[in-house]
């Protein structure tokens, strides 16, 4: 017997989720409904900046909608309202109600804007969808030539860098004392800042977007330690929020952050009802990042089709990219968290480079490199392994 199974949102996991499934369900033993409350089909969040290059979303559509597939129904621009457990069915915001025997949440997440005066002045983006980069566009094609990007972590150099594509003179405001401070420690932050600042990109670190100003839209920032910083646009990057509503309103759990409380199996208190990607908080953890949301995808694929699983174990969260520019790469206990962890940093003025060893100084817990991420590769591979050489060898 066939079994219905809602996906309710169509981002990137959501759509993992649907085309593993369709890979591995031989017997085409489920039939699917996923519902995108954005109008386009699954996108590439991760390369929305690229959409800025040509406007071209076809370029970032992954897949083709499942168009030829008989087992798939894609509802693009559709929300789900409600979840009624008891009945088991959704109710979208046109009215519709669809049945279901296993219901998958994949809402994602969406921006925080902090509750600061003016953020809601024309001329204030989030930075999530096609639709923002389509806005912000439009904003510096009407004659944009400044913006403020609000959070220094990876979203917000992101930003800042779609900014200066733009050929906008860009400020980034970060509250920590230095650039990205949740993979890069204070040592390695101090040289992002300064090469990031070398880059032409005005960096605030240690303040805070007191107000935003402007009379019909915005014409000014000013910082808490009282510096107004004159701008056409202010971009918000900082922070997500998973989206859980739709599960608090059914009566599943969701931890302090809003996010989908799961066990590590991605299922909620109900057996018929998981969750997965951002919007999921497993046992208690929370990822942002989309290799975690891929894999607690495929772990619900295979209960789904009762093939052999592994629970969920965490994730690696280990960075590697060019930012603006700039080389940065973390990985492991980057901030020496654990007990008795041993740092041993190298900094030429020009690169950064700090590995994080056990309290013995045998094993790599983690490591952080800014200016060159030449060495990331071979000393990531040590994670958890015992050196096998001394420390300062391999740094250099
Ligand atoms: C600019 C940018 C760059 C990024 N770069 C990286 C990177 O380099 N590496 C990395 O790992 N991650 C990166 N990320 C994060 C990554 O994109 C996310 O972790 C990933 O997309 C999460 O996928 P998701 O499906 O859980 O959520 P989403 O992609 O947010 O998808 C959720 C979807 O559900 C829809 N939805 C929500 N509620 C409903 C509802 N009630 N009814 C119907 N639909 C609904 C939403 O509209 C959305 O389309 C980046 C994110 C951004 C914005």
């Amino acid at each position: 017997m066939v079994r219905e199974l809602v996906v309710i949102g169509y981002g990137m996991v959501g759509h993992h989720l649907v085309s593993t499934l369709r890979a591995r369900d031989d017997g085409d033993t489920w039939r699917v409904t996923v519902l995108g409350e954005e109008p386009c089909h699954a996108y590439d969040r991760v390369g929305l900046s690229e959409y800025l290059r040509g406007r071209d979303a076809s370029r970032l559509a992954l897949g083709d909608g499942f168009v030829t597939d008989p087992m798939v129904r894609t509802r693009t621009g559709t929300a789900a309202v409600a979840v009624d457990r008891s009945a088991r069915t959704v109710t979208t915001a046109s009215g519709e109600t669809l049945g279901y025997d296993a219901l998958v949440l994949a809402t994602g997440s969406r921006p925080v804007v902090p509750p600061v005066e003016g953020m809601d002045l024309p001329g204030c983006f989030t930075y999530r969808t096609i639709e923002d980069l389509e806005r912000i566009h439009a904003a510096a094609r009407a004659g944009a030539r400044s913006g403020v990007v609000v959070g220094g972590g990876l979203l917000g150099l992101e930003a800042a860098n779609a900014l200066r594509v733009l050929g906008m003179r860009t400020h980034v405001v970060e509250v920590a004392e230095h650039l990205m401070p949740v993979q890069v420690d204070s040592g390695g932050g101090g040289l992002l800042n300064r090469l990031v600042g070398e880059l032409g990109v005005r960096v605030h670190c240690g303040d805070a977007v007191r107000t935003v100003d402007g009379h019909e839209r915005v014409s000014a920032v000013s910082l808490r330690d009282g510096t107004v910083v004159g701008t056409d646009m202010v971009v918000l990057a900082a922070g997500i929020r998973p989206r859980g509503e739709l599960a608090t309103a059914a009566g599943l759990e969701v931890d302090d952050g809003g996010g989908v409380l799961v066990d590590d199996h991605c299922r909620t208190g109900d057996r018929r009802v998981w969750a997965v990607g951002e919007c999921a908080s497993v046992e208690g953890r929370r990822y942002g990042l989309l290799a975690p949301g891929r894999a607690m995808a495929e772990l619900v694929v295979d209960q789904l089709l009762r093939r052999p699983f592994v629970a969920f174990t965490g994730a690696d969260t280990a960075t590697k990219l060019k930012l603006l520019g700039v080389d940065v790469a973390s990985f492991g206990d980057s901030h020496a968290e654990s007990d008795g962890a041993v740092e041993l940093a190298r900094d030429t003025g020009d690169t950064y480079a700090k590995l994080v060893l056990d309290s013995e100084a045998e094993r790599v817990l983690g490591g952080v490199f800014v200016g060159d991420t030449a060495p990331y590769g071979r000393l990531r591979a040590l994670l958890g392994r015992e050196l096998p050489s001394s420390p300062e060898h391999l740094l250099r």
